[in-house]
């Protein structure tokens, strides 16, 4: 095509630009478009067109057809006012235009032409997410830039003539940002995959694989994808974008399942987010499979709206079935939903086509993924939370919220073991209540349940710094006293029992006398503690068989000093 002469000495069209005027941004404004009906235009054909004043102005800085749009033809003007010719950049249209054929036109004479696009791997490849580059040298005059595009994929034409030091420094700033958005996506996938080899919680290696699969995309859809991973398959180009859309929202339902407790909060709302995971999955291949390609791309962008959308549903369904780490969730999916839909809707139809509404997704799983991340630790809070309840309440008794006997035997030992290695004195004291059947019987079993509750309250008020009290089985307490020696640890059964007379349940039940008979051991003769409570649990018999309602200990059988028993 190159030097082919033209029939038309200048092409008439909208005013040119001059070279040294040429704004930064995209340059949609100054071009004019034409739409390919039936018939496939030559660069004769539409020069034809374009002297005869059939194309229009595009009338936005991006021209943007949407899915399934026949090819277009762009054309633009400029003019270098110069003496000297200057070289310029041509960047135009985005990765996944399937073919572009550019000509640069000097007084109606094809001086320079390429074939780029991602339908064959012959062609020019993209530059990441600069779409096509092409390097020409103006000539002083006008030159009349043509441009062919064809895709079955959303058609959306970017045009940007940039100065090679402009182009090197955008594709730079390009370069950077996408740096630190994968490494901020990479950063959080190891830390999840970590965590997930270490907690062995699903929802970690599912999170890890969501981040992954819009790194994926987002690696299709800037071109770099077909530019560094698979530059021989123009095939798998043609659909990777679309399909991995598709994976992208799976892996994203996915990931909302399992952490959302779909299936136990709403099993409905669990088999429908299925059933749509899985037709949207083979929808996308059965179009592939078929080479439907337009057909592809409206499942591809239906489902990742859609996707969108109930990931937002999903989040709110069960928050306000409160689940608290919901919250959390939502906020990430209403900035995701809001990314995703927004770059879709650029893209497609509906919004403007600009640099920022694209890179809007980007930023929204950025929000997106700090947000889970932060779930997660929240999740993992929870979990953290309910595991020390559980342990609180497998050391305590229910019904008095004293320790239980095993809990009783950890401290007690602990105590024990500091009292031998220092030498220090150390006291037991155990406590059975008198007749506790018969307060059961006669006032019930509920009043008796709020005798042991008094009784314990009784026990806890009693403890110094130190002390530990227990309940040691149905209506038996005891007490272990460190830095206490036998004559202090009777002084202090006594008190108790004086408080247990005196203590009362609740509401006043008459005639409900209290009582407890209290054995007491000190350490110096065990070498265990078992033993050590042996001895006080024999004392506390001879208590009950010396007539109850009264304290006994290794003195007591010398000088016996009776206690009187209530009547
Ligand atoms: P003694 O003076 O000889 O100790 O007589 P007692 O009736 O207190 O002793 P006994 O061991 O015969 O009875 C203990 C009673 O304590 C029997 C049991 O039903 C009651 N009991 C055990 N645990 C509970 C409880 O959690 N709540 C209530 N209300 N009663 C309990
Ligand atoms: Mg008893
Ligand atoms: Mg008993």
């Amino acid at each position: 095509m190159l030097g082919v002469a033209l029939a038309f000495a200048v092409v008439a069209n909208a005013r040119a630009i001059p070279l040294d005027e040429v704004p930064e941004g995209s340059l949609g404004l100054s071009a004019g478009v034409y739409v390919e009906r039936d018939k496939v235009l030559t660069i004769e054909d539409a020069l034809s067109r374009l002297e005869r004043g059939e194309f229009e102005p595009a009338g936005v800085a991006v021209p943007k057809f949407g899915i399934g749009a026949g090819p277009v033809w762009l054309h633009l003007s400029v003019e270098n006012r110069g003496m000297e010719s200057v070289a310029r950049r041509l960047l135009a249209g985005v990765s996944w235009i399937d073919r572009l054929d550019v000509y640069m036109v000097e007084r109606g004479r094809v001086v320079s032409d390429w074939l780029a696009g991602d339908g064959d791997a012959r062609w020019q490849h993209p530059l990441g997410n600069l779409g096509y580059a092409f390097d020409h040298t103006f000539a002083p005059g006008t030159t009349d830039i043509l441009l062919r595009a064809q895709t079955a994929d959303p058609m959306v034409l970017p045009l940007r003539l940039l100065s090679a030091e402009d182009a090197t420094a955008w594709m730079r700033l390009q370069d950077y940002g996408y740096g630190m958005l994968y490494g901020f996506l990479l950063a959080l996938i190891a830390y999840n995959a970590v965590l997930f080899a270490s907690l062995r919680d699903p929802n970690y290696l599912n999170y890890a694989l969501y981040l992954g699969a819009f790194i994926v995309v987002n690696l299709g859809y800037t071109g770099r994808g077909y530019e560094w991973l698979w530059p021989q398959y123009a095939g798998l180009q043609q659909y990777v974008i679309l399909v991995l859309m598709v994976v992208f929202g799976y892996t994203g339902l996915r990931f909302a399942r399992r952490f959302l407790e779909l299936e136990r909060v709403s099993p409905r709302a669990d088999r429908a987010v299925r059933l749509f995971a899985n037709a949207g999955l083979c929808a996308i291949a059965l179009s592939a499979v078929f080479e439907q390609r337009a057909l592809a791309a409206l499942v591809a962008f239906v489902f990742v709206l859609l996707f969108s959308v109930a990931m937002v549903g999903l989040g709110l369904l069960c928050s306000r079935r409160g689940k608290g780490d919901a919250h959390y969730f939502l906020a990430g999916a209403v900035v995701a939903m809001f990314g995703a839909a927004t770059t879709a809707l650029a893209v497609w139809v509906g919004l403007p086509y600009s640099e920022t509404l694209f890179h809007v997704a980007e930023l929204g799983i950025v929000i997106e993924g700090s947000l889970l991340a932060l779930a997660l630790a929240y999740r993992m809070r929870l979990i953290q939370t309910a595991r020390m309840q559980a342990e609180h309440l497998s050391r305590t008794d229910p019904l008095t919220g004293l320790l239980n006997r095993r809990a009783f035997l950890d401290s007690a030992g602990a105590a024990w073991s500091t009292a031998v290695r220092s030498g220090r004195p150390l006291s037991v004291i155990v406590i059975d209540l008198d007749h506790f059947k018969t307060i059961n019987d006669t006032f019930g079993h509920e009043t008796g349940d709020r005798v042991l509750v008094a009784v314990a309250e009784v026990l806890r008020k009693s403890c110094r710094r130190g002390d530990f009290s227990a309940r040691w089985g149905g209506e038996e307490f005891i007490l272990i006293l460190p830095e206490t020696d036998a004559g202090q640890a009777m002084a202090m059964a006594e008190r108790l029992l004086a408080d247990i007379r005196a203590a009362t349940v609740p509401e006043k039940v008459s005639g409900l006398r209290l009582s407890a008979s209290l054995g007491v051991a000190e350490r110096h003769r065990h070498d265990a503690l078992e033993a050590l409570i042996r001895e006080a649990d024999g004392f506390m018999y001879r208590a009950k068989q010396r007539g109850r309602g009264r304290v006994h200990g290794a003195q007591s059988d010398a000088d016996a000093r009776p206690v009187l028993a209530p009547d």
